[in-house]
């Protein structure tokens, strides 16, 4: 494997108006809705790869973390992905 993580940090998600806070709050300030926080982990200062076909890989992860759509456990990605979107 030729990734590395950084860092990663917890930010939390108001899941009635979507705006991110870095801690938990009972309340969100910007809609007024109680109890909506969803807490999400981010990669802080970014992500190094060192072998180009775990470019798909990261993307379908970051994908499934943006529309909370699951990756099934036996699912496996290899490609890489230019610049321009071209596939390989
Ligand atoms: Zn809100």
């Amino acid at each position: 494997m030729a990734t590395s993580v950084k860092k990663t940090k917890s930010v939390w998600f108001c899941s009635h108006c979507g705006n991110e806070y870095s801690k938990w709050m009972g309340r969100c300030p910007a809609c007024g809705e109680w109890n909506t926080m969803v807490e999400k982990e981010v990669v802080a200062g970014g992500l190094r790869i060192t072998d180009p076909a775990c470019d798909l890989a990261v993307i379908c992860a970051v994908l499934s973390s943006t529309f909370d759509y699951p990756i099934p456990a036996d699912v496996c990605f290899a490609g890489e992905v230019g610049l321009s979107a071209l596939f390989k």
